[in-house]
């Protein structure tokens, strides 16, 4: 690992930065969407110095309306998942890749995803995350290919749960490819695997 890290003030100033910038971003493609809906962007929340760092998919309507992740019904299958495993919601840190909702919430396209990554990029960079816990695949591709280990992807089905390790900037760290919580919503299979993938985070803690 790095010797030193960002201070807490150096972190909070760097992440205001993002807010603000996402907030000024009338080029992205969801801008005049959140504009027309009057909604927020979705930045991330959590703590600065996180081991953890969960990244899903893009805001859905309660985390427009809020501008918090994962407030609505995904963010309480996230919340039964850490209770699970006895991690406070308030000691991780939760992001998206995409920032503001897709309309109707349909899947992120590339030129979002383009648009929005970068963000994402910084934040692990200023919270120097151990380990990235990507929920689902968009997440998980994003993650993957960001961290060099496209050769190892694979559907979500044969790699959900599996560690991977890789190196940053800041030292070396583990990716942990889970199933989007939203699909443990009406799917209690999933929610089952979920909540026995969680237990590898247990072993990291
Ligand atoms: N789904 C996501 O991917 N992110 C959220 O913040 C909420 C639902």
């Amino acid at each position: 690992m790095k010797a030193e890290k960002n201070s807490t003030d150096e972190r909070h100033i760097l992440l205001k930065q993002i807010k603000d910038e996402v907030l000024n971003l009338t080029s992205s493609p969801l801008y005049a969407e959140r504009v027309k809906n009057k909604v927020s962007p979705v930045i991330g929340e959590g703590n600065h110095f996180a081991k953890f760092m969960f990244v899903g998919e893009a805001p859905g309507r309660n985390e427009a309306a809020t501008g918090r992740p994962f407030c609505g019904r995904a963010g309480k299958i996230l919340d039964e998942l850490l209770a699970s495993v006895e991690i406070p919601r308030q000691d991780v840190y939760v992001t998206n890749i995409v920032k503001d909702r897709p309309p109707f919430n349909r899947d992120p396209l590339p030129e979002e995803i383009d648009s929005y990554g970068p963000f994402l990029d910084r934040q692990i960079e200023i919270i120097e995350p151990e380990v990235i816990v990507s929920l689902g695949r968009f997440s998980m591709t994003y993650i993957m290919k960001k961290f060099d280990l496209d050769f190892l992807l694979e559907p979500i089905s044969r790699i959900h749960g599996k560690i991977f390790d890789t190196k940053t900037t800041y030292g070396e760290i583990k990716i942990i490819p889970l199933y989007h919580p939203a699909v443990a919503i009406y799917n209690n299979k999933t929610k089952d695997t979920l909540l026995e993938d969680f237990k590898v985070l247990k072993n990291l803690v």
